[in-house]
C-alpha cells in the first residue's frame, strides 16, 4: 500500500508485516494505526499511515525490524 501527498510518500508491505506494532509506538507524530484491510505474513492486521500527518522522519522505516516499510520514492 503507498500513501502519498506532494513531494511525501509512506509505502509499507503487508506481506512482510508481522504486527509487532513498534511503528505505531515509536512514530512521534502517531500518524499510523493498526487495521485489518490487509492480513500480515501471519494473517496479522497491518498498519495504515495517514499521509497529511506524516513528516518523512523515517523512524519507522529504521525500527521495523522486518524492512516493511520504506519512506520517501
Ligand atoms: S516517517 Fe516518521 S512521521 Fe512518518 S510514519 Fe514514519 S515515524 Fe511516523
Ligand atoms: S514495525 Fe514493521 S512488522 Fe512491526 S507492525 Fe510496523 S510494519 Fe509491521
Amino acid at each position: 500500500m503507498q500513501y502519498k501527498e506532494g513531494d511525501k510518500s509512506f509505502i509499507n508491505h503487508p506481506k512482510y508485516c508481522k504486527g509487532c506494532g513498534l511503528c505505531i509506538e515509536f512514530c512521534p507524530k502517531k500518524c499510523l494505526e493498526f487495521t485489518d484491510t490487509e492480513r500480515g505474513v501471519y494473517g496479522n492486521d497491518t498498519i495504515k499511515c495517514d499521509i497529511s500527518k506524516c513528516i518523512q522522519c523515517k523512524i519507522c522505516e529504521r525500527i521495523c525490524p522486518d524492512g516493511a516499510i520504506k519512506i520517501g520514492s
